[in-house]
């Protein structure tokens, strides 16, 4: 969740030489291999690619994508995966506080993105270097809920009070205590920390929703004239939103925003059956910017104009899923293009012919959940993992 921009966003994906990118075109199928993918989320599970090295802090985003992966493939109980393993790597990544007042001391004691962004224990066993953040903190807990950790041995406490930390004036959040940028990438990540801790306390949702909260751009103009401050604007005048107020519409942005409403309880699931006039967002408008994201080629582009991408079956297809617009998109047409990208090694890349990454692989397995394939676990698509694994159910 962390890029910003669109090719931020993808910057997650491992970059690959050309020559090797052209030998993976001719890989595409007309059918979901499923066997082929469990056997290349194993291949990244026991050995990462060297090209992933410079992704080394992300390290517990790219085990959530090979882990969790593997739990939407419906093969995590069936893989040489040792769960008791996985759950003590991820809790040693936990932050922890020294003793109590450190919790209101301004820091976040959430979890480390990997080992090697935490220093060495000083003589009390007490990590020095704090660099836990929200991002990291979401994808420790998606695996955890992957595994069947107890969520009752978690310290939640010291990750939901020192959250509040991070809550800046006007609803947005840090990714972490000693600053970055602030957007609705982090908005998202702390509704979905409190959601799976069973537990609001780490943030205050009213005014997360102001940030959110959105207006046409004619109301925009009338805001500006009526004095009312920027920072409650974020959805776009073509209905879609962008990560800042004022900022172009994107895929991944409105996700976040929708996501987020949904697990704060101010958007009903399937609205767009319901009463869309009583709603906080401009629905027709953002079903409409939504529909017109599906392009020529079946595939869904993050903002206007842009080629089709892998993961944008799933952040755009995960909100029309949300607002129940699911079927009013040509799934023939995106299954086919989603195909085109699969690759003959398994995994997905972020465009036919191109190489698998982790990352787009992820998206891809979440984006055959949305479409039904048989095999494959069902999407909570509010929190991007399997129904199981997030509800239970
Ligand atoms: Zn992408």
């Amino acid at each position: 969740m962390e890029p910003a921009t669109e090719n931020e966003w993808d910057r997650l994906s491992s970059s690959s030489s050309d020559g090797e990118e052209q030998a993976a075109s001719d890989g595409s199928s007309s059918q979901f291999n499923r066997q082929q993918h469990v056997a290349f989320l194993m291949m990244m599970y026991e050995s990462l690619p060297h090209h992933y090295q410079y992704q080394e802090i992300n390290r517990i985003t790219l085990a959530h994508f090979a882990i969790s992966g593997l739990c939407l493939l419906g093969a995590l109980d069936r893989v040489r995966v040792d769960k008791d393993a996985v759950s003590d790597w991820v809790l040693s990544l936990k932050a922890h506080p020294s003793n109590k007042a450190d919790l209101t001391n301004g820091e976040f004691y959430g979890f480390h993105g990997s080992p090697s962004s935490q220093l060495h224990p000083d003589d009390n066993g007490v990590l020095m270097h704090n660099g836990s953040n929200l991002a990291s903190t979401y994808c420790a807990l998606a695996i955890l809920k992957a595994v069947g950790y107890n969520f009752a041995n978690i310290d939640s406490k010291s990750i939901l009070t020192s959250m509040r930390n991070l809550q800046q004036h006007d609803g947005s959040f840090m990714p972490i205590h000693f600053g970055a940028e602030k957007d609705l990438r982090f908005v998202y990540c702390a509704a979905a920390i409190c959601f799976l801790l069973e537990d609001w306390s780490g943030m205050d949702r009213e005014r997360a929703k102001a940030y959110i909260l959105n207006c046409q751009f004619v109301q925009h103009i009338l805001c500006i004239y009526a004095d009312i401050p920027l920072m409650l604007l974020l959805q776009s005048y073509d209905g879609g939103f962008g990560l800042t107020p004022g900022s172009e519409s994107h895929g991944g942005g409105t996700y976040c925003a929708v996501a987020s409403l949904r697990l704060m309880g101010f958007i009903e699931d399937n609205v767009l059956s319901k009463n869309m006039s009583s709603s906080i967002i401009d629905l027709p408008l953002l079903l409409s910017w939504c529909l017109q994201r599906q392009a020529a080629d079946g595939g869904f582009q993050g903002r206007a104009n842009k080629p089709s991408d892998t993961c944008y079956a799933f952040w755009i297809g995960s909100v029309l899923r949300m607002l129940g617009g699911y079927n009013l998109i040509d799934k023939e047409a995106l299954r086919g293009f989603l195909l085109t990208c699969q690759s003959q090694y398994g995994g997905f890349g972020k465009c036919p012919g191109d190489l698998p990454d982790l990352y787009h692989s992820f998206y891809g397995y979440t984006a055959f959940s949305l479409l039904e394939e048989p095999g494959l676990n069902p999407l909570c698509a509010e929190l991007g993992m399997t129904e199981f694994s997030a509800l239970g159910i």
